[in-house]
């Protein structure tokens, strides 16, 4: 198991001496440590980035020829895919199926997709109404890209910013969450296996005083942030004032909308997925269900039942449906707000029994009756507690799924394929599924609006965000 950081195509442990515990949440047992990355650390990681940003080797490479070393990447990430997603399960507690069935698959189709891109990108030319010149665009990438990344699907996430940094050129510096650092590093070593130059992908590992010591570095260009909404705007903030590229792909309460004449079996179905898809631990997770108040106690009991009968385990057992939560203060929050729904009056359902005592595990919780001014329906909870609301009017429904800060995904579950594109065309989220369960694919953008962050990945969005546009005149006459 790789623990230490990648550096200029060097592993080291740093200089600060200190190094972070990562445990596994479904035993609580330490895995492993990784450094704490000192300042220092930090520094030689970015001018490592940097140096290699100007070099020959990489910026000089030929187009198919960075597609060739990530279709590498790729090949490599694939033949060990097995391994790096029971590391994945050990170190964030996703169940097996999650992280074999999705985040390292996606993260291999992510690594394809843009390999793909590398040979397509393209500027423009444009008839300007000046005599006798040639005008043209090109599609330059930044440089130093920090790329910041949360524990919830920690290699997925990370290859949703590193396929499209590559691809466009740029080089970076990776610090993934100190709860999950795992896969990144492993990720590291494929890196240099591929044959990717010295210093165009380096890992330092850290806490929250890591993330910030590398968005405020004078040499980064761009800082891609997926995490909480709080440090989103710390970051947005602080890239304002130096006039950084920034995107952030930030927190979520996704609205799920279930019309009267919806298939009832189908939506409890999608939205045990969407709402316990890594134990709730999804930004985009179905959180709020608006159903109609002739269907509400039967979604809800469904729901419930649903909910209850789910098998939690420790992720590598492979009839584990739910994992654990991945750390105790996630725990913690989780049935803190069960706590809140029950004192603000809303119903909770019977819940499925817990089998021993031991790692973070939390019982899914659906509540019902719940109204919209109640936390448990405004708040985002990161964990399995699912909220049920009655309502009478379809006219409202804009107006409800609307009133959060939050604008990252929705779910529209009805028969009427009119009524479901209508409400679809008003919902104010970044994303909207209709009668399905949240997936994803590399070719679809994806962020979100308000406070659930700026800019989008995956799709020719992510080429857009990773490079800035020249303008090339040349005189004819
Ligand atoms: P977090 O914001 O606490 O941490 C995310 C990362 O930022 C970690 O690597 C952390 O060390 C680092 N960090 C913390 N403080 C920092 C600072 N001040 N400056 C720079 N870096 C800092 O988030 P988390 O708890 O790891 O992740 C959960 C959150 O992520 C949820 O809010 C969830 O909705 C969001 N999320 C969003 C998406 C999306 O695509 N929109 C995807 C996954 C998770």
């Amino acid at each position: 198991m790789r623990t230490d950081m990648l550096i200029d195509g060097e592993w080291t442990t740093g200089t600060g001496g200190g190094s972070l515990p990562t445990l596994d949440p479904a035993t609580g047992e330490v895995i492993a440590h990784v450094p704490e990355a000192a300042e220092a650390d930090v520094d030689a990681a970015v001018d490592a980035a940097a140096r290699a940003f100007g070099s020959a080797e990489w910026a000089g490479m030929l187009p198919a020829e960075r597609a060739r070393l990530m279709l590498r990447l790729a090949d490599l990430l694939e033949a060990d895919a097995d391994a790096f997603a029971r590391l994945e399960t050990t170190d964030q507690g996703q169940p097996l199926a999650v992280s074999s069935g999705f985040s390292v698959p996606n993260a291999v189709e992510h690594l394809r997709y843009y390999a793909g891109w590398v040979t397509k990108i393209t500027g423009i030319t444009a008839p300007l109404s000046v005599p006798d010149v040639d005008y043209r665009t090109r599609r330059e990438p930044l440089g130093v890209c920090a790329l910041i990344t949360p524990w919830n699907f920690p290699l997925m996430i990370l290859v949703w910013k590193l396929a499209p940094s590559l691809a466009t050129g740029n080089t970076v510096v990776v610090k993934p969450a100190e709860q999950t650092p795992l896969t990144t590093l492993r990720l590291a070593e494929l890196v240099r296996e591929a044959g990717v130059p010295d210093g165009v992908v380096n890992v330092v590992t850290g806490g929250p005083e890591v993330g910030r010591a590398l968005v405020r570095h004078p040499k980064v260009a761009k800082v891609s942030f997926t995490g909480s909404t709080g440090v989103g705007r710390e970051i947005a903030a602080r890239a304002g004032h130096d006039l950084k590229h920034v995107s952030l792909e930030l927190g979520g309460k996704a609205p799920s909308v279930i019309t009267s004449d919806a298939d009832i079996d189908a939506a409890v179905a999608g939205n045990l997925m969407g709402g316990l898809l890594n134990s709730g631990q999804v930004c985009a997770a179905y959180t709020r269900f608006y159903v109609d108040a002739a269907r509400h106690d039967e979604f809800a009991e469904k729901l419930a039942a649903g909910a209850a009968a789910t098998k939690l385990g420790h992720g590598l057992a492979e009839d584990t449906q739910m994992g654990p939560l991945v750390s105790a203060e996630q725990r913690d929050q989780a049935e803190r707000y069960v706590r809140i729904g029950q004192e603000e009056g809303a119903h909770l359902h019977d819940r499925a029994p817990l089998d021993g005592d031991t790692g973070y595990f939390v019982r899914p919780a659906v509540f019902s009756g719940v109204t919209d001014d109640m936390r448990i329906a405004r708040e985002e909870i990161f964990g399995p507690v699912l909220s049920v609301l009655p309502y009478d009017d379809p006219d409202e429904l804009v107006a409800r799924a609307n009133d959060t800060d939050y604008g990252l995904a929705a779910v529209i579950w009805s028969r009427d394929i009119g009524v479901a594109n209508r409400l679809a065309a008003r919902v104010r989220a970044g994303t909207v599924w209709i009668n399905m369960p949240p997936v994803l694919d590399a070719a679809a953008a994806w962020g979100g609006m308000k406070a659930s962050g700026l800019g989008r990945e995956m799709g020719w969005s992510a080429i857009e965000a990773f490079t800035q546009v020249k303008s090339v005149w040349t005189n004819l006459a």
